[in-house]
Formats: structure tokens, sequence, C-alpha cells
């Protein structure tokens, strides 16, 4: 009997399969998968516990409890400069950013439409491509800036061109994109008719002087936008399940139809919980962008005297190394085994390279540490980094 044509094309997120490895290896230090090891912040939970007390465990409306979109139209307008958004015509609920994602590709995919998408890539979005129909194209980001070229860009839009999928502050590079790359992207979005789909989960982790745009900002996108985020990252509720996605009327009302029947609604206590996080103050933000610089640091600092030569993220809570001398030491064939020979002989588990790239040989040199943990673990994991200083 034949499965689906599609699911056999691709493999299990190895992100994920990265924290099961962890798991085998009692006492390792599990860097690979981004969740923060350090509790959520008290008052969110106390909103959550009373959400559930107040008896606020049946369905909320589909798209989202009244009060939740009430709050990421208010912090929408207020943090991203997004004032077209209406809570009730503009905003989809979803359980995480990954089912905003996929919701949002299957309202707006017709088969053999084009995708581009910047490589190194958060690997959801290649399987996103492929279950919704569209073909991806990729454009790369070259380190240690990880800017792209420009006219690469320009030549890969066409008349099948549907969308293109932006990350930014970007996992994994933490590449955190400018006003003027944003620009250029609005201009052949509107010239091509074609959507820019927005992933800004990271938006609150930024390092040094980056600012965060969201390119739904830019007054001509309103149409031309699918913003999608989550209390995930900014609120460290990645188990919560609980994000969203933003964008005209128009396209809000196909998301929405997908949404429903994919999941019918995101948790509702866990909604309301949410609506309370989403009203913290810039105090809140402040904290968590000084948490994370000092965690940066540290682990910056721990791998540059390796042979793991770390590039300088300045956003997000990845930091991607180039392994290529470390290798060739070890006779290490590509990014699995480095990432295996990790865990064995340090303790730390980390996210292979080749996970991040269509082809897999464009990642073979490198492998992705997260850095959102408590300074205990980062200084645990900086002593045995020690043991490889060059
Ligand atoms: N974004 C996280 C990472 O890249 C993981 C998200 C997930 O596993 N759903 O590690």
């Amino acid at each position: 009997m034949d499965l689906s044509k599609i699911t056999e094309i691709f493999t299990e997120s190895v992100i994920r399969e990265m924290t099961r490895i962890a798991h085998q290896y009692p006492g390792c230090i599990n860097l690979a998968q981004g969740f923060p090891d350090f509790p959520a912040p008290e008052p969110i939970k106390d909103a959550a516990i009373k959400a559930i007390k107040e008896d606020i465990n049946q369905y909320s409306i589909t798209w989202g409890s009244e009060s939740l979109r009430n709050a990421i139209a208010d912090k929408v307008a207020r943090y991203n400069k997004m004032d077209f958004v209406e809570a009730d015509k503009n905003i989809t609920v979803t359980c995480g950013s990954t089912e905003a994602m996929i919701s949002s590709m299957k309202a707006i995919i017709n088969p053999k439409d084009e995708v581009i998408i910047f490589e190194p890539f958060y690997e959801n979005y290649g399987p996103d491509c492929l279950l919704s129909g569209a073909i991806p194209r990729y454009i790369k980001l070259y380190s240690p800036e990880w800017t792209f070229d420009f006219d690469e860009l320009e030549v890969s839009f066409n008349e099948k061109t549907k969308a293109i999928i932006l990350n930014t502050p970007n996992n994994p590079t933490g590449k955190v994109f400018t006003e003027k790359e944003l620009k250029f992207i609005v201009d052949l979005c509107l010239n091509y008719d074609c959507i820019a789909m927005t992933d800004e989960i990271y938006e609150h982790i930024l390092y040094d002087d980056h600012k965060h745009i969201s390119i739904a900002s830019f007054p001509e996108m309103e149409n031309n936008s699918i913003t999608i985020n989550s209390i995930s990252k900014s609120y460290s509720l990645t188990g919560w399940r609980v994000g969203w996605a933003i964008a005209s009327e128009r396209i809000t009302a196909e998301i929405k139809k997908v949404h429903d029947f994919l999941t019918v609604g995101a948790p509702a206590p866990l909604q309301e919980a949410a609506a309370f996080a989403l009203s913290l103050g810039d105090e809140y933000y402040t904290r968590l962008r000084d948490f994370y610089q000092k965690a940066r640091d540290k682990l910056y600092n721990a791998l540059k005297n390796t042979d793991l030569q770390p590039i300088k993220p300045g956003g997000a809570y990845y930091m991607m190394t180039n392994c290529e001398e470390y290798m060739k030491n070890y006779e290490l064939k590509n990014s699995m085994d480095l990432a295996i020979h990790l865990v064995k002989r340090l303790g730390i588990v980390t996210v292979p390279g080749s996970s991040f790239y269509a082809n897999p040989e464009d990642g073979q040199f490198q492998t992705r540490f997260c850095f959102c943990k408590k300074d205990e673990t980062l200084q645990a994991a900086s002593q045995k980094l020690v043991k490889i200083r060059s």
C-alpha cells in the first residue's frame, strides 16, 4: 500500500531528534532544541492557573479568545508599528507559530507556486512548503554577516513566486534584517504581488544595537504580508503552544478556515494567560534582553578559544559555529558525525548544520548551539568546552 508520496520525502525534525538523543545520554547538556531550562515568569503562570480555576476550560472562539486578540492588536500597534491590525479582522490565534506557518501556507498556496526561503533556514519551512504543494527556492545568506546578494534575490522572483519566508531575528544565524534589506524585499513583493511571510518569534531577543523591524509596518505591505509570532520565546513558554498569524482581512479569512479544520483552537486557559503576558511593560523585555546578552557573550567566549568557531548572532538565541578545522583533526565526515562526537566526547548536544540547508552538504561543517539556558548550565557547558581549547 502506498502511503503519502509527500510525507515520504521529508524526515522527522533533526532539531527535535537531538533532544531525544540528549535523553539517551544522562548528564549531557542539551544545547540543541531551543527551549529555556529556567522557569517561566511567575505572574504568567498564575494567570493560567486563575483561568483554569475560573473554568475557562472549554473551546475558545476558533480563531482566538477576544481578550488575546485584543492584546495582540494592542501590542503590535505599540511595539511593531502595525497600525492596521484589528482584533476581529486580522488575527488568527493558532497552536504555536508552527501551526500559524502551515495554516498560512495552506491558505495562500496553489500547487507549483514558488516560495523563496533564505538559507540556512529553520527546518520546518521545508516540509511546510512540501505539505502545501509549494516549490521552495533558496537564497543564500553569506556568513559571517549573513547578508544576501540583492541581485540573486531579484532574479529568483518571477510570476510563479507566491511568497517569501523571512525569519527575523533569524534562526539559526541570528541575523537581524536591516531596514534597507526589508525595503528591497518590500519592493519585490509589491512588483510581483507576492506575500512576505515573516516569522518574528525572536523579536524581543536582540543584541548590541540591533533593532527589530516588522515588514508589515511598511504601510504598503498591509495586503502583502503575514506576520507570525507566538508566546514561546518572548515569555519562555514553548510548551504552551499559543501563537498567531496577522494578515489582511481577506487572507485572514482563509487562514481561519484552515486553522479551524486543522486544530479547532489553541488551549483556552493559556490564551487568557497569553493575553496577560502581552500586557507586560517595557521593563520585562529589557530584562529579557539583558539576560540573553549575557548568555550570548558567555557562550561566545567559551567557544572562541576552540576550533568550533562561533559566529556572533545579532538576535535570537542560537550560535552557528564553523567546525571545519576541528572535523579535520578528528576525521569527522559530516555534521551529524560531529554532533554525535560532541555528545560522546563533551556531553554537549547541538544541532547538525546540515539540517538547516536544502542540500545537507552546505551545512556539513557547521553545528548550532542554543543558549536560552540558566547561567549555571552555560557555565557547565563552558567548563566542558575548556577540554577542547585549541
Ligand atoms: N525553534 C526551536 C529550534 O530551532 C525549536 C522549535 C521546535 O522544536 N518546535 O530549536
